[in-house]
């Protein structure tokens, strides 16, 4: 089994990433930056997200696993003194050839300008905001119109991208074995003249959702942790990626459910009377 390490630049990750080839190179593993089978991210999500757009076109080939330096992160959930039982444990799986994997669904976003079409992978979500202006953006669902959105922006988001910035707009947290995706507004503008659904809404698989801002706008399109500015976009469609998925390593059970309340909730254990 070959990985790789993508850390965050701090000394804590790079410490860390010395500790973990040593003691990985114990069990054989070798070390491989093209075409690793599994990729450690050490330091925040935004490492690990920075990881899966380095390896986007080999999803079907690798599994990423993450350790957090700072805070307790979603995708990156293992504990830097975790590193030993970490490389433990993976040492073992690649002896058995026996890596245990979770996949998560993906949202696919497909841009037209006049030049032709453009696609793109999102693990968390994409948003579309105005730059200088309120986004004015029609809005489609399976080629029917739903509304013309008046607002700072649109967030679509994947079932792992639901914990994110989906859930700072009050979108819903998704389990990712659920194959779907989440449309959130961001701050629309509602009155008498102007009226969007005000709700998120959860689109299944082979469903989509087109978005036609209007002409000459100033847009700023993030995927991910990646901004930039466009004033070039005709439509952008967005759905359930197909038959793409990212795989994440899974070397002990860690539920999604658990997961979510370590991150936001943390542990409280409740009182006698449980009340
Ligand atoms: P970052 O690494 O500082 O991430 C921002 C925060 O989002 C961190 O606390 C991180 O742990 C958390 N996060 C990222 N992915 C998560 C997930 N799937 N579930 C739960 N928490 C998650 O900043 P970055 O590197 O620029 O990361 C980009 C991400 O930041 C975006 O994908 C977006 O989801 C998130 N973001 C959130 C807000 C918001 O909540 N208002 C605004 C912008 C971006």
């Amino acid at each position: 089994m070959k990985y790789n390490v993508i850390h965050r630049g701090d000394d804590i990750s790079i410490q860390l990433m010395h500790s973990f080839h040593r003691l990985i190179g114990q069990y054989g593993l070798v070390h491989e930056e093209e075409h690793p089978d599994v990729v450690l991210s050490i330091g925040g999500d935004g490492t690990l997200l920075h990881a899966f757009h380095q390896y986007k076109e080999q999803l079907e080939t690798i599994a990423f696993v993450g350790i957090h330096t700072g805070r307790l992160g979603f995708f990156a959930d293992w504990k830097p003194d975790e590193v030993e039982l970490l490389a433990e444990l993976m040492g073992e799986a690649a002896q058995q050839n026996d890596l245990r994997v979770v996949k998560y669904p993906l949202v696919e976003i497909q841009i037209t300008t006049a030049q032709g079409i453009e696609t793109q992978l999102a693990l968390n979500e994409f948003t579309l905001k105005g730059v200088d202006a309120t986004l004015v953006a029609q809005l489609h669902i399976n080629d029917e119109l739903l509304e013309t959105f008046r607002g700072d922006g649109i967030c679509i988001s994947t079932p792992a991208g639901s914990t994110a910035y989906n859930k700072s707009l009050g979108g819903a947290i998704v389990h990712p074995s659920l194959d779907a995706i989440q449309i959130a507004e961001i701050a629309s503008i509602n009155n008498r003249v102007f009226r969007t659904l005000g709700s998120p809404i959860i689109l299944p698989k082979h469903h989509h959702c087109d978005m036609y801002p209007r002409a000459n706008q100033n847009i700023l399109l993030s995927l991910d942790h990646v901004y930039t500015q466009r004033n070039d976009i005709l439509s952008i469609r967005s759905m359930v990626a197909a038959g793409k998925k990212v795989k994440f390593a899974r070397f002990r059970p860690f539920p999604f459910w658990s997961r979510v309340r370590e991150a936001f909730i943390g542990y409280e254990p409740l009182g006698e009377n449980k009340s």
